[in-house]
């Protein structure tokens, strides 16, 4: 008995270093904070955001300037995705590891190739940014990459770690590899049909499964829906026959039923990030998930 506690004293002791050394990761999105959970798995690691929040949108809360004041890494999708809150924060928090242009700021977006860049906003376009659509996260093919640039950045900026994180992205890419094989399989059916939006949040999901956009409740990109954009929507919808009307989680379903009762097309809530809470812990659950819904659509059609 003697024995044991004074084992599990030393067990203590010499974890304490160990703990008090965690890199500490700040993620504004929960995706990147769950792919880091699986390429870091010892680090200390936080979100700003939750699935049932806009990511566009988010007060700059003294809680999370502290959080990113203690940060040693901090990973956001980019693209002008966090604009609006997130050059505050950086500011308020002070610390000179995760500003721009730091090893420790690493934007998802300048080092993955995202869709809809244009060189020239037109005005009155609404929100469009000319970094291109910055939800790359839910592309599969695009998650391997950040994870394969993610665990780089971990590795630079604890570099005593530097062969763990390569090994652990090794054995997490091989088995993401099969599970695209078999999401891939199970996607054939959903090639060539077709959806209705709110907002272009899915659209490396789409592109991936080979699904197209016929119509978004918002009349401009990061607009909220109007009646009259709806009353428009409904002639098309019933020409197109679409597989679902489709919104986030953190989005009001009230356009999309609206627009569902007078065409008869079934609405989907996505989750567009992954949450522990609802049993979305890891990117790979996430996409598990999305296929599901809707495979399972497309059989109810
Ligand atoms: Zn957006």
């Amino acid at each position: 008995m003697r024995t044991r506690s004074k084992l599990a004293l030393l067990a203590v002791a010499a974890w304490a270093p160990l703990s008090a050394q965690a890199l500490n990761i700040f993620a504004c999105e929960p995706e990147w904070a769950a792919l880091a959970r699986q390429l870091a798995p010892g680090a200390h690691i936080t979100s700003a955001t939750h699935a049932y929040q806009d990511p566009h949108y988010i007060e700059a809360r003294p809680s999370l300037i502290a959080r990113l004041r203690r940060a040693d890494l901090a990973v956001c999708s980019g693209a002008a995705l966090e604009a609006g809150w997130l050059p505050a924060l950086q500011q308020r928090a002070a610390n000179p590891a995760v500003q721009p242009g730091q090893a420790g700021m690493l934007f998802v977006a300048e080092q993955v190739e995202t869709i809809g860049q244009v060189e020239h906003v037109p005005l009155g376009a609404g929100d469009v940014h000319p970094e291109g659509n910055p939800h790359l996260h839910l592309d599969p093919e695009r998650m391997r990459k950040a994870a394969a640039v993610l665990s780089q950045r971990l590795a630079q900026v604890d570099p005593q770690q530097a062969g763990a994180y390569r090994s652990r992205y090794l054995r997490w890419s091989l088995a993401w590899q099969q599970r695209l094989d078999d999401w891939r399989q199970r996607a054939r059916p959903l090639k060539g049909q077709r959806v209705v939006v709110q907002h272009s949040t899915f659209d490396y999901w789409w592109r991936w499964l080979g699904i197209e956009v016929v119509a978004d409740l918002e009349p401009k990109p990061g607009v909220p829906p109007t009646p009259r954009h709806l009353n428009a929507l409904v002639a098309k919808v019933e020409q197109n026959r679409p597989l679902a009307i489709v919104h986030s989680w953190y989005q009001d379903p009230n356009s999309a039923h609206w627009l569902a009762e007078r065409t008869g097309i079934p609405v989907v809530s996505l989750p567009s990030t992954t949450m522990a809470e609802q049993g979305l812990e890891t990117p790979a659950e996430l996409f598990e998930y999305l296929l599901q819904q809707l495979l399972d659509a497309h059989h109810a059609d």
